[in-house]
């Protein structure tokens, strides 16, 4: 490659993993004005972060000279009790997913039901967590947070996000408190992690007892395994998985109110903290939207996919043909998730679970060597070229595969790519490599 210097410059997450350093706390007490204050005027990349929570967004940061990634936490439900639902959900997303948790109160107000709501799921972490007393503007406001103590996170430290008043030295704080190896560098280990999903009534819980069994269930520490309280053990043909995120699945915790909203967390929150997802579809009903947020949320997500269309002890010949239809029309998304058809009543083809599982993880972790790619490439412009525009020919000069786990390729090019071209690169991608069960992501790097 020819020009190197004037190719932009690559995220941080094509660079492989930094620590993630997570931004909990009501609302008001100053989490945005926190992480203003800490990426400072240094321009901000956004990310769009997948998901139920739109305004949960990831920003790189640095800071004496140690990079990371500044999650601030979103999507607050304004009434009291909903906050301390939501607040909890979020301080367990926090736990699984960042190395550093800062919690975030308000000085002036003290310690509320929400934030002893919050504090609860916190002190179960052994992840380090900084509670931060916030809108401390002077020293002789200082003496006043020491009723924060009563939240059991250890000392308050006192900040000013507004002002920056000892935001320096929080800073110091964090990133001392970086893991040696980042969250998202841990090479898994053990039985692979899949969360079930799918809107209410599809049959999660059903499939989960047929699974698991109630007594096998409730696993919490076999030797080689780290298995989370909220998650499950399970063996399906033979194989051992951690369905992860299967407390609320267990214990049939069904919220009353706000139901989508909190079962989008929950998807969220379980999808986060596996590498495949299994999404349970009823076959006997028409796919509905509910069906395709949960689709789109666990695409966007970066995760393995494998459909399960369940209940299909209530499918006759009549029904075959109408899905068959359905699934035509409302899947194209996802057609590269590999399909099974069972019955958690039945237990109907359950055992095909592990073999489509597999297959998933297979297509997610897939690597294409530099080499192999850039021929692959050749070979594809040399037969269907990109058209012509404004005289130019818009070309690939050099491909990378920067990730697997979802697999992410990079495309440098002489000139801006027109999407239609990247969805035909995209499906080639596909027919000649195959990559089942994955979202593949094509990013073009045009040479400025
Ligand atoms: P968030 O909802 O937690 O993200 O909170 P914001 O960052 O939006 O802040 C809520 C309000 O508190 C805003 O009016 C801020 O200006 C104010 N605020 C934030 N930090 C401080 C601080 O350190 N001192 C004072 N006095 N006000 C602050
Ligand atoms: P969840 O809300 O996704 O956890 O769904 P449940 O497991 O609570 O199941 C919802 C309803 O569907 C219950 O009445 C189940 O008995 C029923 N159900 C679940 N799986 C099957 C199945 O394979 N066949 C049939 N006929 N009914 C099922």
């Amino acid at each position: 490659m020819t020009d190197e210097e004037t190719w932009p410059e690559l995220a941080s997450d094509e660079r492989g993993p930094v620590p993630t350093v997570a931004v909990v706390g009501r609302p008001n007490v100053g989490k945005s004005t926190l992480v203003n204050r800490i990426l400072g005027r240094r321009a901000a990349v956004v990310q769009d972060e997948p998901g139920v929570t739109r305004d949960r967004v990831a920003y790189d940061a640095e800071w004496a000279g140690k990079e990371f990634s500044l999650v601030d936490t979103g999507g607050w439900d304004p009434d009291a009790e909903g906050m301390a639902r939501s607040i909890a959900l979020q301080a367990e997303l926090a736990m699984r997913t960042a190395d550093v948790i800062v919690f975030v109160v308000d000085s002036r107000v003290g310690p509320t039901d929400a934030d002893e709501a919050a504090v609860k799921i916190l002190r179960t972490t052994k992840k380090p967590v900084v509670l931060v007393a916030n809108k401390v503007d002077s020293e002789r406001q200082e003496s006043e947070i020491h009723e924060l103590w009563s939240l059991g996170l250890g000392e308050p430290f006192p900040i000013s996000a507004l002002h920056g008043r000892n935001s320096g030295d929080l800073l110091d704080k964090i990133v001392w408190a970086f893991p040696e190896v980042p969250t998202g560098a841990l090479k898994e280990r053990g039985p692979r992690k899949v969360a079930l999903v799918g809107r209410p009534n599809v049959g999660k819980s059903s499939l989960l007892n047929r699974i698991a069994g109630e007594e096998r269930a409730v696993v919490d520490n076999v030797a080689g395994t780290t298995v989370d309280p909220v998650d499950s053990l399970v063996e399906i043909d033979g194989e051992d998985f951690v369905l992860v995120d299967t407390a609320g699945l267990r214990k049939r915790v069904k919220f009353a109110s706000g139901t989508e909203y909190y079962a989008a967390l929950r998807t969220e929150a379980a999808v986060e903290a596996a590498e495949v997802a299994l999404v349970l579809l009823d076959a006997s009903e028409q796919i509905s939207e509910q069906d395709q947020r949960v689709l789109t949320q666990v695409t966007e997500s970066g995760r393995a996919m494998v459909l399960a269309f369940n209940k299909w002890d209530l499918v006759d010949d009549d029904r075959r043909y109408y899905l068959e239809k359905e699934i035509d029309r409302e899947l194209g998304q996802v057609s590269w998730a590999p399909r099974v058809n069972v019955s958690a009543t039945t237990g109907r083809a359950v055992e095909k679970i592990a073999r489509a599982l597999r297959e998933a993880l297979g297509g997610w972790g897939q690597r294409i060597s530099t080499g192999e790619l850039n021929q692959w490439i050749s070979a594809l412009q040399a037969a269907t070229p990109h058209p012509v525009r404004a005289n130019k020919a818009p070309k690939v000069i050099y491909a990378t595969q920067a990730a697997a786990e979802p697999p992410r390729f990079i495309l440098f090019t002489n000139a801006p790519f027109e999407k239609q071209y990247l969805k035909f690169i995209q499906r080639k991608l596909r027919e000649d490599f195959g990559f089942p069960g994955t979202p593949i992501d094509l990013v073009v790097k045009p040479r400025e």
